[in-house]
C-alpha cells in the first residue's frame, strides 16, 4: 500500500548547530500528531545528514540525502557516494531535484545511473521531475513529464518499484510562490499512474507514492493534498520553520 509522505528540502540552508534544533523542533513538534501511514521525511546538507541522524533517533522523523553521485568511487573531488550515505545510516536519496537538472547540468542519462547506483546499495529514491513554465505554456507538460520519466525511471523492473517515490515539481512553482493548483496536480498525478500502469501494471501504479512539490504552504497543503492521486508533498521554504511544516503535516 502507498504511504503519505512530507519530505522537507532543506537545499544549502542550515548550519550544524541550526540542523540540529530543527531536527529537535520537528521531532517534538511530531510527536503531538497522529501519523497514520504517514512518514515524515527531512534532507538536511550533506555535512549535517550524520547529526540530524543522531538527533532523529527514536522517533518517527526520517533523514534522507538531498543528491549523490553516480559512480562506485573514484576520482571525483567533493562527491558522495551511494555507499558513503547507506555507511552513515542513510537509507533514501532525493534524486533528479530541477536545481540539480538546471544549475548542476544533470540530465536524464546521469539521473538513470544515480537511481541505478542508488538501487545497488538498497537506497530509497525520491525522483523528482517536472516541467518548466515554457512547456507548460505550449501544453507539452505532459510530453515533457512523460520522457522524464520514461528515460530516468523506465528501464527498471516493476520489482525495483518498491524503492521508488515520486515527487512532481513543476519548475514554475518552485520557490516562487506560484503553486499549480490543486486541479493541475491531481491532473498530472493521475497522468503519471496511468503511465505507469501502462508501463508496469496496476499494482505498481496503485503503490507508488506521488508527492507534488512546489510552493506548498500551510494555506494551501490541504487542498493539495485532499487530490485523490497526490500523496504528499517535496516542501522546500516551507519545510525550514517548525510551526510551517507542522501544519502541512497536520493537513495531509
Ligand atoms: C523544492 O525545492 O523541492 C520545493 C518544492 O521548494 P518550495 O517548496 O520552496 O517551492
Amino acid at each position: 500500500m502507498r504511504s503519505k509522505i512530507i519530505a522537507g528540502n532543506w537545499k544549502m540552508n542550515m548550519n550544524n548547530k541550526e540542523t540540529k534544533n530543527l531536527v529537535k523542533g520537528i521531532k517534538k513538534s511530531i510527536k503531538r500528531v497522529q501519523l497514520d501511514n504517514t512518514r515524515v521525511i527531512v534532507a538536511p546538507a550533506y555535512v549535517n545528514l550524520t547529526s540530524a541522524i543522531k538527533r532523529a533517533k527514536k522517533s518517527n522523523l526520517e533523514v534522507v540525502s538531498q543528491n549523490m553521485h553516480q559512480a562506485k568511487n573514484g576520482a571525483f573531488t567533493g562527491e558522495i557516494s551511494a555507499d558513503m550515505l547507506k555507511g552513515i545510516g542513510v537509507k533514501t536519496v532525493i534524486l533528479g531535484h530541477s536545481e540539480r537538472r538546471s544549475i548542476f547540468g544533470e540530465t536524464d542519462a546521469i539521473l538513470a545511473e544515480k537511481v541505478n547506483s542508488a538501487l545497488e546499495n538498497g537506497l530509497e529514491i525520491i525522483f523528482c521531475f517536472g516541467e518548466l513554465l515554457e512547456d507548460r505554456k505550449s501544453e507539452n507538460h505532459f510530453s515533457v513529464v512523460e520522457s522524464q520519466l520514461k528515460n530516468g525511471l523506465f528501464h527498471l523492473d516493476s520489482m525495483a518499484w518498491n524503492q521508488i517515490v515520486l515527487a512532481y515539481e513543476p519548475v514554475w512553482a518552485i520557490g516562487t510562490g506560484e503553486t499549480a493548483s490543486p486541479e493541475q496536480a491531481q491532473e498530472m498525478h493521475a497522468f503519471i499512474r496511468k503511465l505507469l500502469q501502462e508501463k508496469y501494471n496496476t499494482s505498481v501504479a496503485d503503490n507508488t507514492s506521488i508527492l507534488y512539490g512546489g510552493s506548498v504552504k500551510p494555506a494551501n497543503a490541504e487542498e493539495i493534498f485532499s487530490k485523490q492521486d497526490v500523496d504528499g508533498g517535496l516542501i522546500g521554504g516551507a519545510s525550514l520553520n517548525v510551526a510551517d511544516f507542522t501544519a502541512i503535516i497536520k493537513a495531509i
